[in-house]
């Protein structure tokens, strides 16, 4: 009998919601990915670099074309020049590079810190180095940071926090001062910082992103990470990037090396061409998913779900206490998907301990607004 090394993981929720909702029949707003297709030039790129012959290796660290990309378009968002060989590094999706990033520093017995709610891949790739996560919950309603409880979880042996703004499922953003604060308060230790802005163009009512990369004393320590599925509307791409200071990326690379070695080429010389042809698009984003976001609340004004619109991501989540309280979040999901026909992801199972009276589920608004207006009559109706 094999002894399993993640004895408390099973199937993800994604995939758990997104096979209810193909087999019920239901709208999919539960895995979080668009139901439209990413930018036809790009997708013309694509076939043209395959039938081109871009089909073998890239370099390990990813395409020089590509990573002079990521930097030109992070100098333009944050103002922070990085250079394209020693601190960019492309990778085959976002999961893959917080992997990467949290086996080159931390060892067996070390600590790291995560935000409850938290994305699912953080606390296993921990555990496969030999770490523990501490769990501190984000204030609840607000999700932001909780001081107390982040002061009170540090410890000598915490190797690393990580961050996720904007935050899913909550959507909350990060501000200017709470990371000036972080900052303070790890100044004199041997921590490292993961953050994970792969929703970093995804920000509403005209408010900045505010990334890792334009905090001078973080991103010493940090290794910030993206996703060009979020991005570019292309999640089955599974191509992400990681910037960090030189050293870090070094080690960073030394772990990529061995589990993919490289990225997929033609997707990489794509994601380049299109970038190249239209820097334009990161632009448009806010305005594209704001749009979204607000047809869909609109249309939820008149249910009986409650919910302050999401500041970025493209997730909404929504109070359902005045519908079912006496569900729980799962149940919640797995009755609207059966009953009525739309899926959704429980945010419980983000949390090490859920809290027993929240009565929020996740609501994907990456959608069509045929897909998004149907959603709505149909949760209006419960
Ligand atoms: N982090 C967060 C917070 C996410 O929501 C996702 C979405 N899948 C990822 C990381 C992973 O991105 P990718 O699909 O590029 O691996
Ligand atoms: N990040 C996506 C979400 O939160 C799912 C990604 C996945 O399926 N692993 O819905």
């Amino acid at each position: 009998m094999i002894t399993s090394k993640l004895p408390n993981v099973g199937t993800t929720i994604f995939s758990v919601m997104s096979q209810l909702a193909a087999d019920t029949g239901a709208i999919n707003l539960s895995q979080g990915f668009p139901d439209f297709d990413g930018p036809d030039a790009l997708r013309e790129a694509l076939c043209r670099r395959i039938m081109d012959g871009f089909n073998q290796y890239a370099p390990s660290a990813g395409l020089p074309a590509l990573r002079q990309q990521v930097a030109a378009k992070i100098e333009r968002s944050y103002g922070r020049q990085v250079n394209a060989d020693t601190e960019v590094t492309i990778t085959p999706g976002a999961t893959h590079a917080i992997f990467c990033a949290i086996q080159a520093v931390v060892r067996t017995g070390d600590e790291v810190i995560v935000f409850d709610p938290c994305y699912d891949s953080y606390e296993p790739s921990v555990e496969l180095a030999g770490g523990r996560c501490v769990h501190v919950q984000l204030k609840d309603g607000e999700f932001s940071i909780d001081w107390k409880q982040l002061g009170a979880a540090l410890s000598p042996k915490t190797r690393m926090i990580v961050i996720n703004t904007p935050h899913n499922p909550s959507g909350a953003l990060i501000t200017r001062e709470e990371l000036d604060r972080l900052a303070a308060l790890i100044r004199d230790r041997d921590i490292y910082l993961v953050s994970d802005e792969v929703y970093e163009h995804l920000v509403f009512d005209g408010v900045k992103h505010v990334s890792v990369l334009a905090h001078e004393e973080l991103y010493e320590r940090a290794f910030v990470i993206s996703s060009f599925g979020k991005t570019y509307h292309v999640t089955g791409w599974k191509t992400g990037y990681l910037i960090a200071p030189p050293a870090l990326t070094a080690e960073m690379r030394k772990v990529h090396q061995f589990v993919a070695f490289c990225g997929v080429t033609p997707l990489q010389w794509a994601l380049a061409d299109f970038m190249a042809a239209c820097p334009e698009h990161v632009e448009e984003l806010p305005a594209f998913y704001q749009a979204k976001r607000d047809f869909f609340c609109d249309r939820l004004q008149t249910s009986r779900f409650t919910f302050t619109r999401a500041a970025g991501t493209y997730f909404q989540l929504v109070d359902y206490s005045q519908i079912r309280p006496d569900l729980n979040d799962v149940e919640m999901s797995l009755w609207m998907t059966r009953e009525h026909g739309v899926a959704s992801i429980p945010p419980s199972v983000f949390y090490q301990s859920p809290l027993p009276g929240q009565r929020l589920i996740r609501l994907c608004f990456a959608k069509r607004e045929e897909t998004l207006r149907l959603a709505a009559e149909k949760l209006c109706a419960i």
